[in-house]
């Protein structure tokens, strides 16, 4: 913009130079003109009086500077002061002659054929009809303007210099103000050009505008980060070359990779063949899936192509952990397969037993024990059942149980009261103790667990043993103890008797009527209640669980 200005002001001072120059040169033209006519036809106007009063010897006496000539009525050259009147041409058609003729007074002006010289002629008619002519000499403009091309030059080189730093200092001053101003702030630049605001105006709204939209763009990034960031799969958006566009934590943590550079492809967080796989083939616009095992965890990765005028664009892929999901159904199936065998043992015996006395093979003294083996066997299916059916309600959250305040103290005594026949049939005391302690629990489930665990301390007993419960409040929450002098359970299997179906000694636990199941519920109901379990024991001298309720 400079530069043009400058060269704007250039031209304008080089136009308004020559402009001026012609007009100068014009007027100073037709200022000789008009001298050089008024002194031909002062001189003419003498030169007729003198003619007319001497003749021929005025003429010929005379020392002039101009040409004269003296022409007749008819044309004829009577005289002329630089030629031989005899031999010059009739001077009648001449425009000058003709006018005077006509008139008393002509003029005319003639170019000389090379154009550098100028005639100007005034004719002044005589009293007897001939025609005084004087002829002047002038230089023409181009023969002028050719005697003063040097100092023109010398003026126009002057002109250009002084024009040039004129219009340097003249287009600076023009565009200081416009390179000054604060387009942050537009409205804050008043007073520089008027008509700037129009501009400066839409340079404001397009600024509100454009950081609206920033806004927006920032809070839709935003959105998105706290999206992606706090879902626990991982997620990674490509482009067509495989170059990570967007991830989040998830991803990387579940891969156990660092952060992508810019512009990296997506293999440099994975190399292995099924993550090279899924990518090339997510690439070339399929859907697909695959498997990867990292850092001792199931991966599943999704891959959908993402499709833009019918070419792909590039891809989403999204990383799950499935190895809690894969454990639980390892899990089901394993529960599934315990299960079936647990219920066709006692079930065989029973059908086995059954079968003998219906074909008559029992003795009529060996039925009564027979029964008793039926009715212990069946006892032990139900009590089977009742813990899977249990076990099951404790699977799906207990959300249908409702949570009420719940006295653990008397709790432990109701527990007490129902399993007071099974000690004393194991010859083991039974004792309660402690303080009166609420919690918000459900008082179905928080009774099956005191029960189970009591039930195991009178179980794995020996006789004269004791098995106690102790309610007590701690600093934050409740805690009951449930612990008993038997025989204990071995340090390697503590952490698995609470696993289903695990027992310690398999035989023993189903001659006293163990499902396997009991330590499972009291797992699972705790977790319900969010309580935590600890088990101490010792074998051979007896086991001690904690249960610790928050308050
Ligand atoms: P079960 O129905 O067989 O008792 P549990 O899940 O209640 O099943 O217990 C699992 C196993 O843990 C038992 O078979 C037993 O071997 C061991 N166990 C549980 N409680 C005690 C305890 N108080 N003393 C010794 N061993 C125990």
């Amino acid at each position: 913009m400079t530069k043009k200005i400058f060269r704007n002001c250039l031209a304008v001072g080089i136009w308004v130079f020559l402009l001026s120059v012609a007009l100068f040169m014009g007027m100073l033209y037709q200022y000789f003109t008009g001298r050089l006519t008024t002194e031909l036809e002062n001189e003419a106007a003498l030169v007729a009086q003198g003619v007319e009063t001497m003749g021929m010897d005025y003429l010929e006496g005379l020392r002039a500077s101009n040409r004269i000539t003296w022409v007749d009525q008819d044309g004829t050259v009577l005289y002329d002061n630089t030629a031989d009147a005899a031999t010059m041409e009739n001077h009648g058609d001449r425009e000058e002659i003709r006018e005077a003729m006509l008139g008393s007074q002509g003029t005319a002006r003639r170019e000389s054929a090379t154009l550098s010289q100028r005639t100007v002629y005034v004719a002044q008619r005589l009293e007897d009809g001939t025609v005084i002519r004087l002829a002047g000499q002038q230089h023409t403009v181009v023969r002028l303007l050719l005697s003063m091309v040097q100092p023109m030059l010398l003026i126009l080189a002057v002109t250009l210099v002084f024009t040039a730093v004129l219009s340097t200092r003249l287009s600076r001053g023009i565009i200081r103000p416009v390179l000054e101003l604060d387009l942050e702030h537009p409205e804050e630049n008043g007073g520089v050009y008027d008509e700037l605001s129009p501009l400066l105006t839409r340079i404001r709204r397009q600024n509100d505008t454009i950081q609206s939209q920033i806004e927006l763009l920032r809070r839709r990034r935003q959105e998105f980060t706290a999206l992606t960031e706090n879902m626990s799969e991982g997620f990674l958006l490509l482009d067509q070359k495989g170059r990570v566009l967007s991830y989040n934590t998830g991803a990387l943590k579940l891969l156990g990779a660092q952060p992508p550079a810019e512009e990296a492809n997506v293999l440099t967080l994975d190399r292995s063949d099924p993550f090279r796989q899924v990518v090339s083939q997510v690439l070339e616009g399929r859907r697909c899936q695959g498997r990867l095992e990292r850092n001792g965890r199931s991966l599943q990765l999704l891959a959908d192509p993402v499709f833009r005028d019918d070419a792909c664009a590039g891809a989403v892929l999204v990383l799950l952990d499935v190895t809690e999901k894969e454990q639980g159904e390892q899990m089901r199936r394993e529960f599934t397969a315990n299960v079936s065998h647990e219920l066709k043992t006692p079930l065989t015996s029973i059908s086995g037993m059954a079968e003998i006395m219906k074909d008559g093979l029992v003795r009529a003294e060996d039925i009564q024990g027979f029964a008793a083996d039926i009715y212990k066997e069946s006892q032990r299916l139900i009590h089977l059942v009742e813990d899977i059916i249990h076990l099951s309600r404790l699977d799906e959250g207990g959300a249908d149980l409702e949570k009420k305040e719940v006295d653990l103290l008397e709790l432990a005594r109701t527990v007490q009261e129902r399993l007071r026949p099974t000690a004393g049939q194991s010859g083991v005391e039974l004792e309660v103790s402690g303080e009166h302690q609420t919690i918000s629990g459900i008082p179905s489930v928080v009774e099956e667990m005191i029960y189970n665990l009591l039930d195991n301390a009178i179980k794995y007993n020996r006789p004269g043993g004791k098995a106690a419960v102790t309610v007590s409040g701690a600093p934050d929450g409740v805690v009951v103890t449930v612990s008993d002098t038997g025989i204990g359970i071995p340090l390697e299997d503590q952490n698995r008797v609470f696993e289903r179906f695990y027992r310690v000694d398999k035989s023993h636990s189903k001659e006293i009527g163990g499902t396997g199941l009991g330590l499972s519920i009291v797992k699972h109901a705790a977790a319900l209640h969010n309580a935590q379990v600890e088990l101490n024991s010792t074998p051979g001298q007896g086991t001690t669980v904690r249960l610790c309720f928050p308050k």
